[in-house]
């Protein structure tokens, strides 16, 4: 006999048009509904649902009997006839003739994959396998994927040039956040935060544009819904132009990558409808920012960084996604270009969505003496960043970019409270494992 899972189809692709023919599924056994005379057996595979169904009248005995006892989410295959049938979730079903089970589920189940009954998020991530066969989260592990090719798309189309550079470094990338430490041989190495002080090297070799899709790792105790140990980054950098042409680059991509996932029909399953966001997105600038924020009875003091209180503040009176430009360079990593030379406001931006901020970025200084210069009036040590000073002292043309975190948009695209959810196996202040 050959095997049951040749020729599996998926429950999606079968129609009632096939009615009377064999066909042979494959997948986890979702439901299980007995009627006494008739019993259904609800299979799932990647792409939905099919209905198996046995009449006891007319059914073997002894394949109606093991069909009955299979656990659910047990994995099996089902070689049958295709039924046209109105009342069945896809418009058929399928009568079988052979059942094969693959895997046998343990009971009791750690959560229920029907979503009928919720699961605390704890719950949902530390059975993330098993919480992937549920149809929220499947959709959304979906449209990351989406987002991601999207955004590939995007920059591929515009003559960007993927890089990938060390995770392992030897310094730390701008002081300030906290680094992971590792044991490198008989030395000590870091984690690192960002690919910024790498992707600003390339710069000086004449790849004008580069963009790396990677993970950075922030070893900052927060336990927040917007904060990972480890996130996915999209980071680009483009030589020979300002800020504003970086941030053209960003709301065209962050337009793009919406009309990419709003014509996605999984997105019924999360009931959501967003919208394209229209661009050019609103600009404000800093001074603007806290100029609103008092007339809301929210001080800041000129040189300070928005709190997550004023960033909500300013989002509800904003309503959309808006850049924050014109930046206190003192609140701005020592690589911001000062606007004029001398002065304290840099060429830097946030993008902020209502809920919170989606990238950062910046022109860059490509002046040696200017970098070398801020980096040690930050308190750090030219010396650990000679590597990348070096870059700057055999032609480094201007140069901008940004870094924009992945979990962050999708997470204010399917408006999502916490950002675990978008992740398949989050690194947090407590969780390591999965
Ligand atoms: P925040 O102030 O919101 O903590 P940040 O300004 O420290 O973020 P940047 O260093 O500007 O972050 O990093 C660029 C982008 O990377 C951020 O805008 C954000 O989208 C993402 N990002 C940074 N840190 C994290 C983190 N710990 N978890 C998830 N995403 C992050
Ligand atoms: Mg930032």
């Amino acid at each position: 006999m050959s095997s049951p899972t040749q020729n599996r189809r998926y429950a999606n692709e079968i129609t009632a048009d096939e009615d009377g023919e064999r066909v042979s599924i494959a997948g986890w056994v979702h439901e299980k509904r007995d009627l006494g005379g008739v019993f259904f057996l609800i299979v799932r595979d990647l792409s939905g649902f099919a209905q198996v169904t046995l009449h006891k009248s007319e059914a073997e005995q002894e394949l109606f009997e093991r069909v009955k006892k299979v656990p659910r989410e047990s994995v099996v295959a089902i070689v049958g006839k295709v039924k046209s049938e109105k009342k069945a979730p896809s418009g058929y079903e399928i009568i079988p003739e052979r059942m094969e089970v693959l895997s046998v589920a343990s009971q009791v189940l750690p959560l229920d994959t029907t979503g009928k009954v919720g699961a605390e998020l704890d719950t949902m991530l530390d059975a993330r396998f098993m919480d992937l066969r549920t149809e929220r989260t499947k959709h959304i592990f979906i449209i990351r994927s989406r987002v991601l090719k999207a955004i590939r798309d995007f920059l591929d189309e515009r003559g960007f040039i993927e890089i990938n550079t060390p995770k392992i470094v030897s310094a730390a990338t701008e002081g300030g956040t906290a680094l992971f430490p590792i044991s490198y041989f008989e030395r000590e190495a870091f984690l690192n935060q960002s690919p910024q002080l790498y992707k600003q090297m390339l710069m000086a070799s004449g790849f004008d544009h580069v963009y790396e899709i990677a993970p950075i790792f922030r070893a900052e105790e927060h336990d927040t819904t917007k904060h990972l140990n480890e996130a996915t980054s999209v980071d680009i950098e483009v030589a020979f132009v300002s800020d504003r042409a970086v941030m053209e680059i960003l709301e065209e991509l962050i337009a793009f990558v919406y009309s990419k996932v709003v014509d996605y029909s999984g997105l019924a399953k999360l009931n959501l409808n967003p919208e394209v966001p229209k661009t050019p997105f609103r600009r404000i600038t800093y001074d603007e920012a806290i100029e609103l924020l008092s007339g809301e009875g929210e001080e800041i003091e000129w040189g300070e960084d928005l709190s997550t209180s004023a960033e909500h503040t300013l989002g509800k009176m904003i309503g959309e996604l808006y850049f924050i430009t014109d930046w206190p360079c003192a609140i701005k990593p020592f690589y911001a270009q000062p606007a004029v030379e001398g002065k304290s406001i840099c060429n830097a931006f946030d993008l902020m969505h209502p809920r919170l901020e989606l990238a950062s970025g910046s022109q860059r200084v490509h002046s040696y003496e200017l970098l070398k210069r801020n980096i040690e009036s930050k308190g750090l040590s030219a010396d650990s960043f000679e590597f990348y000073l070096d870059a700057f002292r055999y032609g480094m043309p201007p140069h901008a970019g940004w870094g924009l975190g992945v979990e962050r948009l999708l997470m204010s695209m399917l408006e999502i409270e916490n950002i675990r959810e978008v992740v398949l196996f989050p690194r947090d202040r407590r969780r390591l494992a999965p």
